[in-house]
């Protein structure tokens, strides 16, 4: 685990409201109930059949600590922190713009950049917007609107757009990630976390910058082989996420786990934590979680961060330089 803890990592998909600790979340007055109601997650895995739909109960806790300008801004501080000291040195966070009765979506991002900018002597910090898969096409395109036009205000910042939430309602609204696209910024999609080959092969199709999960795309994970060939003539990166699949019950085990596949055929993945809150894990945890259960060698921990930093969605500039680090560090700590 030391070695985990102290090589410099690459962290590519955290959502932001679900990546508050219990630290956090006790700063942001939240009360001691509902705090042993966020635990609950760690005894999902025995308990209960629909683990997916009760992990996305467990965001509202999160949500309404994070409603109002300061507390958005002090939260994000928290994560990036947190990220930093389990030693991240370059971080992509996600968050869904929200709307709350004294804040508007505009402040919400505004805040959430503020605490990015305060970070970047020691951290590089990018944030990608979500668009939340259960809203409806006309909430969705105002929500684009509002993200492409604080993309113009901060083009350094933000770099990129997800669709996240329940992928067990809701849908995948291409034409306004065309949209995005024309408009300059990378896209990544929660792709195949469950059984939807429909979808799964719309999203291949549309060739985002990468893919969250890929759950069921190979045919051994209830995937098919049209998509899995598919798939593996696209080059799209996975960000794997293997605690958060194991918790919500879409994975059976870690040894199990889909990455599998990505690794015998050479495929491009990074490593991530999801929702380090909720999931109750770390960016060390995660890579100790592969290393343990994927059969992979020491190497792996440093040439894992020199992949994912390909993946980032930072300037090509701000990446070399990241990777010149990560060489150094390769040099140095060699055997
Ligand atoms: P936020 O966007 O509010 O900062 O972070 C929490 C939100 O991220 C959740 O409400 C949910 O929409 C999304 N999210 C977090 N984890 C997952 C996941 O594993 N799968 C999907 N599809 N969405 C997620």
């Amino acid at each position: 685990f030391e070695l985990c803890k102290k090589v410099p990592k690459v962290e590519l998909h955290a959502h932001l409201n679900g990546s508050l600790s219990e630290k956090t979340l006790t700063t942001l007055d939240v009360p001691q109930h509902l705090l042993e109601g966020y635990q609950i997650i760690n005894n999902l895995a025995v308990t209960t059949p629909e683990k997916l739909n009760e992990c996305f109960k467990l965001f509202k806790i999160a949500h309404d600590a994070t409603a109002s300008v300061n507390s958005i801004y002090v939260a994000t501080k928290h994560v990036i922190e947190e990220f930093y000291k389990d030693n991240v040195i370059y971080l992509e966070l996600r968050t869904t713009p929200r709307q709350e009765s004294n804040m508007t979506k505009e402040e919400y991002i505004a805040a959430v950049v503020r605490a990015i900018e305060e970070s970047k002597d020691f951290i590089t910090v990018k944030l990608i917007l979500s668009i939340d898969r259960r809203h409806s096409m006309e909430v969705s395109k105002n929500a684009l609107n509002i993200i492409l036009e604080m993309h113009e205000m901060y083009p350094d910042i933000i770099k990129g757009i997800d669709l996240c939430g329940d992928p067990s309602q809701g849908t995948f609204h291409e034409n306004l990630f065309i949209e995005a696209r024309n408009s300059g910024l990378k896209i990544t999609l929660h792709c195949g976390e469950i059984k939807n080959d429909q979808e799964v092969l719309q999203m291949l199709k549309f060739k985002p910058d990468r893919i969250g999960h890929g759950t069921c795309i190979h045919p051994n994970y209830e995937g098919s082989d049209e998509l899995w060939k598919l798939y593996k003539s696209s080059s799209i990166p996975t960000e794997c996420c293997l605690t958060s699949n194991v918790l919500c019950g879409t994975t059976s085990t870690y040894s199990k786990h889909h990455t599998r596949e990505w690794l015998q055929d050479e495929l491009p993945f990074c490593i991530n934590t999801d929702d380090k809150g909720v999931f109750n894990t770390s960016a060390s945890e995660e890579l100790l979680h592969a290393i343990e259960n994927l059969n992979l060698p020491k190497t792996f921990l440093i040439d894992h961060s020199l992949s994912a930093i390909e993946y980032a969605f930072a300037s090509e500039k701000e990446k070399m330089k990241i990777k010149e680090f990560l060489m150094d560090w390769k040099k140095q700590n060699q055997g």
